[in-house]
């Protein structure tokens, strides 16, 4: 048997937790790993690399994360010759003191130090124990290869970073200072993921409207998302996250003009209260934001809003919460990601008292997600009986005969079809809103 087929009978298992970078990140290292003979188990009991990657952007995430990496622990006594790694954001954070707190811990690596996963990875093989590579990314990683699988949906970085230290965010700490990609990049990685069938892409970055702001020779955003536009096969073009001080006008008429850039924009507020805004250091009012809402809604009707929002933020009132409550209304968002507040370590915010009790962040951060449940479903009603175009992605989960896909404004429909539809556009009339989905029928 030859080398190259002993190497190619091992397997990685990859658990990611917390958002879209993080997935993004592990479809990337599953494509450097693949370089080095592993191929992806979905059954981490079978795994010769069981890699974590983790986020400590919010505290439930972070616990999780530890708690499936010290699961591994187990399974290491039982077979010791099974390598176990911790990557993503609390290995930026963490670097050598988790090689110390968890037993069994192989490596730790950064997400700024993906790309050297390789020679990592080969070092630990050869029995070197603890290996640890944090620190910001120095240019290597966006050269690093996308992943080979033919995906209709994909992901691609057009930035990392975050220059906006709102008080309570680890991001600028672990992830690092704004960088864009060069626009000539993103376009190829582009056109190379429609060439191998991809229909719509995701475009990520912390803060994708101030794409490039310090580059005068590089392409603004809007004129980024106007070459991406132009590029032959790609049906749908999407991006997250935004800020809403750096949201422009001319952003908003971008809307409506290309053709394929779908009608959805994740605007996160955090809070509703000015006073609590300010001590977030979001560098935006409750009034700003509302008007900048208000403009998106103007120039497209059909479009939808989703955002990010805490409560329990230290010194949040009860009438600081009331206004939370007041701007959800007044935007009436078609879905929100809804958070109670907890300190992440190395933040300005981690330093005041923590001092809204775990009972009243529940208590509202229930009656919030309660107010949110109401106006989804009314706003998913709304749209019964329209006709609309839909990506159609798989089966879906909860029956074979049912297909599964995304309306332009993101929502999720379920309807009756075979596999034929699969990666194709078509139209659904809309039968049926409910409170986290849409039910239809496909138009023939
Ligand atoms: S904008 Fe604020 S919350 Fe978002 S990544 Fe930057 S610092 Fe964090």
């Amino acid at each position: 048997m030859s080398d190259k087929l002993i190497v190619m009978e091992k397997r990685v298992y990859i658990k990611t937790f917390g958002c879209q970078m993080n997935e993004h990140d592990s479809e990337r290292m599953l494509a450097l790993l693949a370089g080095c003979g592993y191929q992806e188990t979905k059954r981490w009991d079978e795994a010769d690399l069981i890699l974590v990657n983790t986020c400590t952007v919010r505290e439930k995430p972070e616990q999780k994360a530890y708690s499936f990496v010290g699961r591994f622990q187990r399974l290491k006594e039982n077979n010791p010759d099974v390598i176990v790694g911790v990557a993503g954001c609390v290995a930026q954070q963490g670097g050598e003191r988790l090689l110390a707190r968890i037993p069994g811990l192989d490596f730790v690596i950064g997400p700024g130090k993906i790309y050297r996963l390789p020679e990592i990875l080969h070092d630990v093989e050869k029995g070197r124990k603890g290996a640890c590579a944090v620190g910001f990314e120095d240019g290597s990683s966006v050269h690093l290869p996308i992943s080979h699988s033919q995906q209709l949906r994909a992901y691609v970085t057009i930035m990392q970073g975050c220059d906006n230290f709102c008080s309570y965010c680890v991001v600028p700490s672990v992830r690092g200072r704004e960088r864009s990609r060069p626009s000539s990049e993103v376009l190829a990685e582009i056109e190379s993921l429609v060439q191998r069938g991809t229909k719509e892409v995701i475009l990520l970055g912390q803060n994708v409207n101030s794409y490039a702001k310090n580059n005068p020779h590089e392409l603004t955003f809007p004129q980024l998302l106007a070459k991406i536009n132009e590029i032959p096969g790609l049906e749908r073009i999407r991006f997250t996250t935004s800020h809403p001080k750096d949201l422009t006008e001319e952003v908003i008429l971008t809307f409506g003009k290309l053709k394929h850039l779908c009608e959805h924009f994740h605007l996160p507020f955090q809070a509703g209260s000015n006073a609590v805004l300010e001590r977030m250091n979001r560098g935006h009012t409750r009034e700003e934001y509302l008007a900048k809402a208000k403009r998106l809604r103007e120039a497209t009707p059909q479009i939808s809003i989703t955002a990010d929002v805490m409560v329990g933020f230290p010194g949040e009132r009860e009438e600081d919460f009331s206004q939370t409550l007041e701007l959800i209304q007044d935007v009436e968002f078609d879905g929100l990601f809804s958070f109670k507040y907890s300190p992440r370590e190395g933040t300005q915010a981690a330093q005041w008292k923590d001092d809204i009790t775990p009972e009243i962040k529940q208590r509202r951060l229930e009656v919030l997600q309660e107010l949110q449940r109401e106006i989804t479903l009314k706003r998913n009603k709304k749209l019964e009986g329209a006709v609309r175009e839909v990506l159609v992605e798989g089966r879906s989960r909860n029956s074979p005969h049912t297909m599964m896909g995304r309306i332009r404004c993101n929502r999720i429909v379920n309807f009756p079809g075979g596999p034929e539809v699969v990666g194709e556009l078509v139209k659904v009339k809309i039968n049926e809103g409910l409170q986290n989905s849409l039910r239809g029928e496909l138009c023939r």
